[in-house]
């Protein structure tokens, strides 16, 4: 299944739809490493210091947002690109990263058990998360939406899913939503939104949801083949994960996201990402500090 994924991934797009290749590198900015950083009160800053560099939690599947080149092992995308400028500030280059994949499911435990120092990957901010850990920013405003075959015109919006086979990930706040909200759904859980997206293409669901994001990478992958429907109805704020009680490291990580988007580079790293799937890029919302 997984296979027929990155196939699909990796299919070239036809006339007239967006570009299919990957994030431009050309494009993407060079953030300056900050060789000063100092975050000293931080004790998620100073471990990553003292063992020379930071460990990012993010997702492999997600195109033009944080997808890994199996060929390379090179991770990509507009939530990669937040995750460097960010390391950068706290003066950590690129080559200085390691990106773990870590599931939807399993982003709080990472971040409790410090398998990760930070999560950048499509990650909602919410109060019941919060109970677990800390989010930095918002710095990206998604909403849950709905992907469907390109033929099917029976599905409109999430009103219309009554006794459908509705595809997303456990652990997720689209899934939550669909459980509590939509009962009349047949939901069907995976770990990952590839695999969704691949029964979907083999008509075993009929609807893969989640947020508008992820979906339009992988509409903008197959356009004749995929398609979003309707409007997103859900305010999904990306935040970046961090260990809750660390906030001397919250904080610093907030200063990061405003500084790069004041300078631009925010909206240069969107432009050569998710700019990508045909979205124009849209005001960055404010960072939250608590
Ligand atoms: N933003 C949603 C969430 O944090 C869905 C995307 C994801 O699963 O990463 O649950």
């Amino acid at each position: 299944m997984v296979l027929a994924v990155l196939a699909v991934a990796a299919a070239c797009g036809r006339e007239g739809t967006p570009p299919p290749k990957g994030p431009n590198q050309r494009e993407l900015p060079a953030y300056a490493v900050n060789a000063a950083a100092d975050v000293a009160d931080s004790p998620t800053w100073r471990a990553a210091h003292n063992r020379g560099r930071l460990v990012v939690g993010t997702k492999a599947d997600q195109p033009y947002v944080a997808q890994q080149n199996p060929a390379n092992g090179r991770y990509s995308g507009f939530d990669v690109e937040i995750a460097k400028m960010i390391a950068a500030d706290l003066g950590f280059g690129p080559d200085r990263i390691e990106f773990k994949t870590i599931a939807s499911a399993n982003r709080e435990t990472a971040l409790q058990n410090g398998q990760v120092d930070y999560y950048a990957g499509t990650y909602t901010i919410n109060d019941n998360r919060k109970k677990s850990v800390g989010f930095a920013g918002p710095y990206y405003m998604a909403g849950q939406s709905l992907l469907v075959r390109a033929g099917d015109t029976d599905i409109a919006g999430p009103d219309d899913l009554a006794g459908k086979k509705v595809c997303s990930v456990a652990g997720s706040t689209p899934y939550q939503r669909l459980q509590h909200d939509f009962p009349q759904v047949r939901l069907v859980g995976y770990d990952s939104y590839s695999v969704c997206v691949d029964n979907l293409i083999s008509y075993q669901v009929d609807a893969v949801s989640t947020d508008d994001t992820i979906l339009m990478g992988y509409a903008a992958k197959v356009p004749d083949q995929l398609r979003i429907a309707g409007r997103p109805f859900s305010r999904e704020p990306y935040g970046i994960g961090v260990p809750r009680d660390d906030r001397a490291f919250r904080l610093a990580v907030d200063d990061a996201i405003e500084r790069h988007q004041a300078n631009g580079d925010w909206r240069r790293a969107y432009d050569a990402t998710l700019g990508l799937s045909g979205v124009p890029a849209p005001e960055p919302p404010a960072v939250d500090r608590y």
